[in-house]
């Protein structure tokens, strides 16, 4: 039969023609009238012993061999019957039971990216910058909450473009979590390898892009006002190491890399020099400073929303 239904996500319908084995391994695929496990026959040339005919066989799924052959084809008539409505009624209704869990869990989804995990110390580290250059703490914490609110607003305003180059960036993320030397803790090294190896590449970029969607609404700002925080306390970091270890700006990816095996101790007047050039290309309204500061920390939320996928099936968020 041509169709089967995807445990993994929320029993939509997935062809034949659009699967591989290794779609094909991560799905879960499940026979649509019996609900008992299919296996997947990709395309393939029939060659006949007798005649030199050969007939090629269009991909499609087959049950279990000791399943009666009655029922199978009691399988192969229902599973015919559905049409494309349903087909895309099934769809709304996956990407529905995704997005009440996104509204109820974003956050805690988010956090099982490795990057959050030092959230709280870096809004410390981000605010204490902040007072080393301001005048008094009042006008810290004013700059500091006017530089997430600008960053946060930038992002919503890009939103069309993001969805235009979702699948470059889900693809560059892969890449570059294949970089040993970019990551270099071994455990997450292990991770991400089971990670990619259970990536579905269009439906990862499909649950990307309603991440995105549902971050820039209202009731969720705060965690994308979170994400940009983020973003600007990694910028900061990266920005010092590039200036301390006279690393041109295209560097960026080794500085990346000490930040993240910590091993780098900055200079607290290479800091506070960054943080005085924060408050310069704010203060200033330099547009042309301000816009590479948002497309960092872009980049940077955008990475996080393409973990999300991965976050462990979504069902230990659903109690
Ligand atoms: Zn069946």
């Amino acid at each position: 039969m041509q169709l089967a239904s995807s445990i993994r996500y929320g029993g939509i319908f997935v062809k034949a023609a659009d699967c591989d084995y290794e779609a094909y391994r991560n799905l879960g695929l499940i026979c649509p009238n019996c609900h008992e496990s299919v296996f997947l026959v990709q395309q393939h040339d029939r060659h006949y012993t007798k005649t030199t005919k050969v007939t090629s066989v269009a991909a499609h799924f087959n049950h279990r061999p000791d399943k009666s052959t009655d029922a199978m084809q009691e399988c192969e008539l229902r599973v015919k019957q559905i049409t494309p409505a349903e087909i895309e009624r099934r769809e709304n209704a996956s990407r529905s039971q995704r997005l009440r869990l996104f509204n109820r869990h974003l956050w805690n989804i988010l956090q099982t990216c490795y990057k959050l995990k030092t959230f709280d110390e870096s809004v410390i580290l981000l605010k204490s910058g902040f007072k080393l250059v301001a005048e008094n703490p009042n006008q810290a914490q004013a700059i500091f909450q006017v530089y997430i609110e600008l960053l946060t607003t930038i992002f919503v305003n890009e939103v069309p473009r993001i969805h235009d180059e979702s699948e470059y960036c889900v693809e560059r993320l892969i890449k570059k979590t294949e970089k040993e030397q970019l990551v270099k803790n071994e455990s997450l090294q292990f991770l991400l390898a089971v990670w990619r190896q259970k990536i579905d590449k269009k439906m990862h970029i499909a649950i990307y892009n309603e991440v995105v969607d549902c971050l820039v609404q209202k009731k969720h700002l705060l965690i994308l006002q979170n994400l940009a925080t983020l973003g600007l306390y990694n910028f900061v970091c990266i920005t010092a190491i590039c200036k301390e270890k006279q690393l041109p700006i295209n560097e960026r990816l080794t500085a990346y890399n000490s930040l993240h095996s910590q091993t780098t101790n900055i200079n607290e007047l290479v800091i506070c020099e960054v943080f005085s050039n924060l408050v310069d290309v704010f203060c200033s309204n330099n547009k042309q400073a301000m816009e590479a500061i948002a497309a960092f920390v872009r980049d940077d939320v955008l990475e996080t929303i393409a973990f999300t996928p991965w976050a462990e099936g979504f069902e230990k968020f659903s109690g």
